[in-house]
């Protein structure tokens, strides 16, 4: 059996987190069992669909390197078209064989109508489910014919009386007890079939096997469970991915934070490390691992590892695992990425070696791409450190200012555009044997001198990525 998988987003808004991890669950699992993935838009809220979310919503997913087989702009011509608004025949085909059988019905009751029945129903202490004349069969005769003259009616699915069982990949047994839901409309009056109803067309004619999506269609399976059933149709497996949730265990909304992909591409997340950390939102890694590229889950993903439990959404945990990718980034691949950035006029001047040595030895303390301009201005180029505590705390040591005066003379002398190690290490060796300053006192008075601050990176990296001019007013504006 060849795998097809389905994401099938509704493009009334931006791609959602949580659409994120579905749609790279059906990907990863198309990969690791050489099966196809397939983008299906389902835009029947004609109200509420645009064309323009569904092409941002597909170039986010291609930002996030989640790339389908099959879809609108990549038509296998045995299961096209990939847009619920272009196959409206086939709803209203399947429809009319569904009332032929006898499984489906025109129901002409108004909207005051159903919600009177409704009333009546609960006021009488009985479930609310459609009760109207129309599901009667002597009365699909005058049906057809009203239908026939150009009336509009609304076609009415009749539920079967009877429980289901869902055998789900994720939840395990899901039982739907009888009666749970009445007879539903699966194509409105207006013409428009609905969701419950296209899902399983679409999903039986384009041959899915597996339908990975979100706890919060397990309700609706029921209903599709039926339609599978009406229309004589091989169920797929069904894996519902556990809910996500915010800080306070509440389903995730923009109350929690940004909850679109478009809003982490513009704060400079990588996408490599959003699929990681969406992946770990759900699904866990086999061999423990927190860290992981998407290539890496080929190998290894399946539909076994996902968690029941809602998963946590966790702002701080997605910036920690983007940190990391940004560490295990190839540096010249770090180096493109940074000189892409608005601040990195003075990074972009250097030259290779310089640059190389800047990113291995800033890469420990940036989480973002965008944080090592920002270290380059901070520990590289800024020329007037604060006097911090810890600052006069050194600069009171009485070896201190010696220090500062012999570094002050030095750099006053160096010609070239950087200082090497070499020259560093000389200056230390003279303050350790010729003014006999050993210890901390030594290491910290040559850093207080140098970079204005009681600690950071390895001096024997960071100076000679400091340009002696930067020196020179550094050890100034400490003698003040
Ligand atoms: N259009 C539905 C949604 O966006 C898809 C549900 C499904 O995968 O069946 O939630």
């Amino acid at each position: 059996m060849t795998v097809r998988v389905r994401f099938a987003p509704s493009p009334t808004g931006y791609l959602h987190i949580g659409g994120a991890r579905t749609a790279l669950y059906n990907y990863l699992y198309a990969k690791a069992v050489g099966g196809t993935f397939i983008l299906r838009i389902e835009d029947t809220d004609l109200e509420r669909s645009q064309a323009e979310y569904e092409r941002l919503q597909i170039d986010d997913l291609k930002w996030l390197g989640i790339h389908h087989d099959e879809g609108p702009d990549k038509p296998n011509p045995k299961y096209a078209p990939y847009r619920q608004s272009e196959r409206s025949e086939i709803y209203q085909k399947y429809a009319q064989v569904l009332i032929e059988k006898g499984l489906a019905y025109y129901d002409f009751c108004t909207e005051e109508e159903l919600e009177a029945m409704k009333a009546k129903a609960e006021a009488e202490g009985r479930d609310p489910h459609y009760e109207g004349k129309w599901k009667e069969p002597q009365f699909a005769a005058e049906a057809l014919e009203r239908v026939k003259k150009g009336e509009k009616a609304a076609i009415r699915f009749r539920a079967y009386k009877k429980s289901y069982t869902l055998n789900d990949k994720v939840k395990g047994h899901v039982t739907y007890p009888e009666g749970m839901v009445g007879d539903f409309v699966i194509v409105r009056s207006n013409g428009l079939p609905v969701y419950n109803y296209c899902c399983v067309i679409d999903d039986m004619l384009m041959e899915i096997t597996h339908v990975i999506r979100g706890e919060d269609h397990l309700n609706n399976t029921v209903r599709q469970l039926m339609i599978y059933e009406a229309l004589g149709a091989k169920l797929p497996e069904f894996a519902h991915v556990s809910l996500l949730i915010g800080h306070d265990r509440q389903k995730l909304s923009k109350r929690h934070g940004a909850t679109s992909v478009n809003l982490y591409r513009n704060e400079h997340y990588l996408p490599e490390a959003m699929c990681n950390y969406l992946c770990l939102l759900g699904w866990s890694h086999p061999d423990e691992k927190d860290i992981f590229d998407k290539t890496d889950l080929f190998k290894v993903f399946s539909l076994d590892r996902f968690s029941a439990h809602a998963a946590m959404y966790d702002i701080e945990k997605l910036k920690w695992v983007n940190g990391e990718h940004v560490k295990k980034m190839a540096i010249p691949d770090l180096i493109s990425l940074i000189e892409q950035e608005p601040e990195s006029e003075f990074f972009k001047k250097q030259t290779p070696e310089w640059k190389n040595s800047c990113v291995e030895l800033l890469k420990k303390y940036a989480q973002f791409v965008t944080d090592f301009p920002k270290l380059v201005n901070e520990l590289i180029l800024k020329e007037k450190p604060e006097m911090t505590e810890p600052l006069k705390e050194i600069m009171s040591w009485e070896t201190t200012p010696k220090i500062v005066a012999f570094i002050s003379a030095e750099v006053e002398k160096a010609k070239s555009e950087f200082l090497t190690e070499a020259e560093l290490n000389g200056w230390m060796e003279h303050v350790k044997k010729e003014m006999g300053v050993k210890g901390k006192p030594l290491f910290q008075g040559v850093r207080a001198a140098l970079t204005g601050h009681d600690h950071g990176p390895d001096l024997k990296f960071l100076i000679p990525l400091t340009p002696v001019t930067v020196l020179k007013k550094r050890v100034e504006h400490l003698k003040g």
